[in-house]
């Protein structure tokens, strides 16, 4: 819709349905206006403000609305517009990390070529694993530096989770605008939270729009790499829809993700059983619960979110609960952009920009969450005020939405803090629990037998089909292909002793020439930004030391066994303080810690210093040669 096509009521519509923080600083940004600086956050705006703000916004849009891309600010102006945003004057650290989070650039956090771009050998060659929103980010970092590469994808499409999960009502559960690529400024979504459909044709989109797709060899599962010392070249093998292939790479740029391959669970009787078992990652096309008895086993991401649509198809639906979660709402999940937002997102310069900003922003204090207070422990609190305060909060929220029923909510509310585990969105799934046709089941599982599934109180289930919505082999990283380093060293073993590890979750001694995004203690666990701008900040990781190399005449790049061990050293020490391995973040339950209580999944640092860790590259940590 074009901005003549609009009348007033229309655009005051759109302001009124906007991120008013958004409006206020896109709004400066354009009229330096001291009545709009001088107002405060949307939260806190009076009702009069409010009107000012809307009205000034709507009567600039009338006379200006444009579909056009603002030019960046400069650096102080930026800085100026950012701290209006969140109303906060920002250290250089947290600048320096946010800088590029509203996007005006066109690649944002991408490097370029430093000086002239030398000549690459003939045969070079970047093999990069998995067409998942890593590999396509690090695609998408090569194509713009002219690299040869090559992705190899074993699913027949770009999307990686994506691509896997397909279960009723699978979407993201962070807000879209942040769950999207920094240089796609054009994509508009159908919904606030994209569904998987939309996320898998936004990224094949993103593929083909920005070159990966053409570079991708889809169908191809990587089976193992070994490391020619001799030559500095990787010797990738993986299945192909033509059988077994080879090919060298100089480098190898991992990502395969966390969430790659489903974990499935064996129960004792399991294969007796004569109903189906479905897991979420292997849905099939088609499934019909009408009539059907039901078990879902799980209640993390996948198991909440299916619930609903299930149970109101099914003709019961058992949930077997091992763990409670803390689950919360999410404003707007679920909700369609109306057209006025899709209007104003097109025709008001720079709101994408600061919506987006204002919704990273969100999560720039959540450090707080998982930081100790033992001065309020002393008093009697019970991890620190933020985090009780969130945890009355959700409790309460509990207790609404099951009616106040005592009974599910004494198995309800969770003995742990939030923010121990990862965040789970509430998709109706404690409303569906209120339904006639669901049982919340907390006894544990004994065995499945040939009718369903028996609890250790003696009860069983019968059930027609099962849902094991248990997650995902997160613990074992890369696998199960293997990668041999260069004295032959296979990374599953030298992992052996406590589970994967790496320096700033990217390289690992011994293996050089190779990068992983989304690799060990990679998932920054809080100082905001979401997932899609650490792909990009870790494929620029990986390609300043490739372009380093090519411009120094270098083949080899790895990280120093010392400065490993010493980043090790020091992570499992700012780790060991945080909520998650403290008996109130109840360790044994969360799949962020593994095996041997390590946490394995999480970057515990703050997030703008690991920021700083990821994109200043520590050249002395590293061997050239
Ligand atoms: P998950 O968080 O690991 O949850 C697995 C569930 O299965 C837990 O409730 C677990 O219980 C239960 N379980 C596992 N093995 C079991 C067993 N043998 N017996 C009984 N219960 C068992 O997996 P997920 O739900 O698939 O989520 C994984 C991650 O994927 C999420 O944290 C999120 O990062 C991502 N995800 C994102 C979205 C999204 O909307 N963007 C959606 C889905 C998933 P315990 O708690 O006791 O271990």
């Amino acid at each position: 819709m074009s901005a003549n096509a609009v009348d007033t009521a229309f655009i005051r519509r759109a302001v009124e349905l906007a991120d008013l923080n958004a409006v206020r600083v896109t709004l400066y940004m354009h009229t330096h206006d001291p009545e709009i600086a001088a107002l405060p956050k949307a939260i806190e705006l009076s009702d009069d403000q409010r009107e000012l703000l809307i009205s000034k916004a709507t009567a600039w849009l009338e006379a200006n609305a444009a579909a056009d891309r603002p030019a960046e600010p400069d650096e102080a102006e930026l800085r100026t517009l950012m701290n209006l945003a969140t109303k906060e004057e920002m250290g250089d650290l947290e600048f320096t990390a946010r800088r590029e989070l509203p996007a005006f650039k066109d690649f944002p956090l991408m490097i370029e070529w430093e000086g002239d771009k030398p000549a690459i050998p003939e045969d070079f060659m970047i093999v990069v694993i998995g067409s998942g929103f890593s590999g396509l980010a690090t695609g998408v970092q090569l194509n713009n530096l002219g690299l040869p590469y090559t992705i190899l994808e074993r699913r027949p499409e770009p999307g990686g989770t994506w691509s896997i999960n397909r279960y009723p009502d699978i979407r993201v559960d962070t807000i879209s605008i942040t769950y999207e690529f920094a240089f796609e400024k054009d994509y508009r979504w159908s919904e606030y939270f994209g569904r998987g459909p939309e996320v898998r044709s936004y990224l094949e989109g993103v593929s083909r729009k920005f070159g990966p797709y053409d570079h991708t060899k889809f169908g191809c599962e990587v089976t193992k790499a070994t490391f020619d010392a001799e030559r500095d070249k990787w010797i990738v093998e993986y299945d192909s829809p033509d059988g077994p292939q080879t090919i060298e790479a100089n480098y190898v740029i991992n990502g395969v993700g966390t969430f790659a391959n489903p974990k499935f669970p064996s129960f004792e009787g399991q294969e007796s059983f004569e109903g189906e078992v479905l897991h979420p990652a292997r849905w099939p096309d088609g499934v019909d619960f009408t009539g059907k008895r039901v078990a879902v086993i799980g209640n993390g991401s996948t198991g909440v979110q299916l619930l609903a649509p299930v149970a109101e198809e099914a003709e019961h639906v058992d949930v077997f609960q091992r763990t409670p979660q803390w689950i919360s709402p999410r404003d707007k999940y679920g909700a369609p952009m109306e057209p006025e937002t899709l209007w104003l997102l097109d025709n008001f310069p720079g709101y994408w920009n600061w919506w987006r900003y204002m919704a990273i922003a969100g999560l720039f204090g959540t450090h707080g969450f998982i930081v100790p207070d033992e001065e309020w422990v002393k008093q009697g609190g019970k991890w620190n005020p933020m985090n009780d305060q969130l945890r009355a909060d959700l409790t309460a929220y509990i207790k609404a939405q099951v009616n106040g029923d005592e009974e599910l909510i004494e198995k309800l509310v969770p003995d742990y803090a939030p923010f121990s585990r990862r965040p789970v969105v509430d998709n109706g799934w404690y409303k569906a629990l209120t339904r006639d046709n669901v049982d919340l089941v907390t006894s544990p599982i004994a065995r499945f037998t040939p009718k369903g599934i028996e609890t250790a109180d003696g009860e069983v289930h019968e059930v027609d089909v099962v849902i094991t919505a248990t997650g995902f082999e997160v613990m074992k990283y890369l696998w199960p292909a293997d990668y041999l380093g260069k004295d032959g060293t296979s990374i599953h073993d030298f992992w052996s002793k406590d589970g994967p590890r790496a320096y700033i979750s990217m390289m690992v001694p011994n293996f050089p020439n190779m990068f992983m995004l989304y690799g060990p203690n990679s998932q920054p666990l809080s100082g905001g930004t979401g997932l899609p701008v650490w792909y990009v900040i870790w494929a620029a990781y990986a390609a300043r030391c490739i372009t380093r190399a090519l411009a120094e005449g270098k083949t080899r790049v790895e990280v120093k066994p010392e400065p490993y061990e010493r980043y090790n050293e020091a992570l499992d020490a700012e780790a060991s303080k945080l909520l998650l391995l403290q008996e109130e973040g109840a360790p044994e339950e969360n799949y962020y810690i593994n095996e041997f209580g390590r946490m394995q999944v999480n970057a515990p640092w703050y997030g703008p210093e690991y920021h700083r860790m990821c994109t200043e590259v520590e050249w002395d940590d590293l061997e050239l040669s």
